[in-house]
């Protein structure tokens, strides 16, 4: 579904991504996790196409198209949600409005029919009922006022109504707590299916005592150094990042 080749991408004039590879198949969750600094947030934005994320060098495909040519709304309208995204807080624009204008952007892009009111509601209640949420968040401008995890319950909320075929999520710099972290990881494994594939960025490995990865891959220094499953995750708990990097010295 998702296969970077050789990334290579420049930020303010200076290399970050220096020759990353990975590649994500439906129905896989991918966690990439890495110290701070290491390029984590750089990867995420440079797949949301991001202006000024420079590739130098590499190739990203999506169901065999060319990810890098295409704007971030044909980004979107193939199946790719990214959260970061969206505007961080648009005061005044009603939340549930704004929701229904990315859904049917979506649609527009694709050659769909937009959705009517009815038919939007219909499925706000199906995805609320499925991720437990309550409605109070979309009587609200878009983020105004949000707290952390205010914003993140908006943000997997957006995300099963967009019904992505591939989600990216960076957790982060989200200062979670763990009701915010279990609402994300049930929003996550409510949405796992045979047809979709996640790539969960994060820091902690806390978040993935509760979205079970298939993958874990360390991104240190620009590039992917170490992939492993869901074990390697709890090595790099008790050993820290360094560990992988004097493994790769001692030629391990
Ligand atoms: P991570 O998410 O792994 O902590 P980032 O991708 O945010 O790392 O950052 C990687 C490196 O790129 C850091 O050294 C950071 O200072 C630099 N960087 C990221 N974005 C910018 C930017 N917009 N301008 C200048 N440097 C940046
Ligand atoms: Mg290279
Ligand atoms: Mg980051």
């Amino acid at each position: 579904m998702l296969k970077i080749e050789n990334l290579h991408v420049r930020v303010a004039g200076k290399e970050i991504i220096k020759g990353l590879d990975l590649a994500v198949n439906a129905g896989e969750v991918h966690a990439v996790m890495g110290p701070n600094g290491a390029g984590k947030s750089t990867l995420g934005n440079v797949l949301a196409g991001r202006e000024g994320y420079e590739v130098t060098e590499g190739t990203v495909t999506f169901d065999g198209v060319d990810l890098l040519a295409l704007e971030p709304e044909a980004r979107a309208a193939a199946g790719v949600f990214l959260a970061f995204q969206y505007p961080v807080e648009i005061p005044g624009v009603n939340n549930t409005y704004f929701l229904r204008a990315a859904l049917n952007a979506q649609r527009k892009q694709r050659g769909e029919d937009e959705l009517d009111s009815m038919q939007f509601l219909k499925r706000v209640r199906e995805k609320l009922a499925v991720l437990h949420l309550k409605d109070e968040l979309l009587h609200r401008a878009v983020n105004e006022g949000f707290s952390g995890g205010e914003k993140k319950r908006n943000e997997i909320f957006q995300m099963a109504l967009l019904e992505p075929k591939l989600a990216i999520l960076d957790e982060t710099d989200s200062g979670l707590d763990i009701d915010a972290l279990k609402m994300v990881a049930h929003g996550v494994n409510a949405m796992r299916d045979a047809g979709r594939a996640f790539v969960v960025i994060t820091h902690y490995q806390r978040l993935l005592d509760y979205i079970v990865p298939d993958f874990v891959h360390v991104l240190a220094d620009g590039r992917i150094v170490e992939s492993g499953d869901k074990s390697l995750a709890l090595k790099l708990e008790e050993h820290g990042y360094a560990w992988v990097a004097d493994r790769k010295l001692a030629g391990a």
